[in-house]
């Protein structure tokens, strides 16, 4: 089967010929329907040899969907033809965190070899997909494979965020969206379906700007260091009850700390390595700061849900799997408004 790889650090990844996976005891595979390509696969192709975490070659691709071709022995409740989105953190599935569904903070997962498909284990961007246990799919009911992929991961993610700000988000409150990417542009619906707060969205590329116009934020503002101060206009001085940083580098995580009001929260989303100190005289009053990761598999379940009654819509533009180096070339400029998604 054609896979996506990335082959050696530093160089770029390649379409190759590989074989396809046998399912063992407890595994499913799946044909791979739609593999969505993440900002967070160009961190991992950027990361230096001595960091380098994971075996190479690496299939690429965490945001997938399929549908079931086969079964490893063993009993299975799902079906052959059964359409499925992949929940992407794998853990161990035992421990307390697993069992409460917060497979994305399994202390054990990474200790025991237990990667999630695109980031260490053999990813999407193939014909087929290997998983590791059914409890990692959740069906895709009338969702177009396409669009579904990305909320595996862009919404997922954002979904994540937003839910625990929720509280914070009421009527009259305001909430930053920094970086109106894949991700972003996904939180931008989410907080619209989720909340009556105004949504303030900022990038500093013309195109997503406008994307973030279209799906929903009230307001958009250029992300430079004069974007504070428009928040503090859009917000009667008072600044935002929660900011989402979907970039996370040093210029972001400033203009988040510059932005958020007394007892708001700051979820730093993007893995830019931006930090923002804590202590008094840095944040306003009990501002609190997070750097969240991906989401449970009971929200995958809720998001899925809220797509399918058409409240978020991934904005893609779809390729073929021959093409994907090329697009992740475009990617790595900008060039991709909302999600690239790879067809194979
Ligand atoms: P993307 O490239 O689709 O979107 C990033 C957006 O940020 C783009 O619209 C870009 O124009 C904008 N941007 C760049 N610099 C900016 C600045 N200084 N101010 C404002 N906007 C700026 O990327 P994505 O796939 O949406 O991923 C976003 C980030 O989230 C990446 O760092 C990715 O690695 C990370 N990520 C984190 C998690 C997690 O679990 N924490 C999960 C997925 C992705
Ligand atoms: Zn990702």
């Amino acid at each position: 089967m054609k896979a996506v790889q990335y082959r050696r650090v530093g160089s770029s990844p390649e379409v190759v010929d590989v074989d396809i996976p046998e399912p063992g005891p407890g595994e499913i595979l799946l044909k791979v329907d739609a593999a969505g390509m993440c900002h967070s696969d160009l961190a991992v192709m950027g990361w230096p040899a001595e960091q380098f975490p994971y075996r190479l070659p690496l299939t690429l691709g965490h945001e997938g969907v399929g549908t079931i071709s086969a079964f490893g022995p063993g009993r299975h409740r799902y079906s052959e033809g059964d359409r499925v989105a992949v929940y992407g953190p794998w853990g161990c599935g035992l421990c307390r965190m697993c069992s409460y569904g917060k497979e994305n903070y399994c202390r054990y997962a990474g200790r025991m070899g237990i990667n999630p498909p695109g980031l260490g284990a053999p990813g999407a961007m193939a014909e087929y997909l290997l998983v590791d246990d059914e409890r990692h799919l959740v069906p895709l009911g009338d969702l177009d494979p396409v669009e579904a992929a990305p909320l595996t991961d862009a919404g997922l993610t954002p979904y994540h965020a937003i839910k625990k700000s929720l509280p914070k988000l009421v009527p009259g409150s305001t909430a930053a969206v920094i970086g109106a990417g894949g991700l972003g542009h996904v939180g931008i619906q989410l907080l619209r379906a989720l909340t009556s707060a105004q949504v303030v969205a900022m990038d500093i590329n013309d195109q997503k700007m406008e994307l973030a116009e279209r799906v929903g934020a009230h307001r958009t503002i250029r992300s430079d260091d004069s974007a504070p101060e428009a928040v503090s206009e859009l917000t009667d001085g008072k600044g935002a009850e929660a900011v989402f940083d979907f970039v996370g580098n040093a210029a972001t995580t400033r203009i988040a700390s510059r932005c958020v009001t007394t007892e708001g929260e700051i979820a730093i989303v993007g893995v830019g390595e931006g930090t923002i100190p804590v202590g008094f005289g840095t944040l306003p009053f009990e501002a609190a700061v997070s750097a969240p990761y991906w989401g449970t598999r009971g929200e995958l379940m809720e998001l899925l849900e809220l797509a399918g009654h058409g409240s978020v819509r991934v904005h893609v533009d779809s390729f073929p799997l021959e093409e994907t180096p090329q697009v992740y070339e475009r990617f790595h400029h900008g060039e991709i408004a909302g999600r690239a998604v790879i067809v194979p």
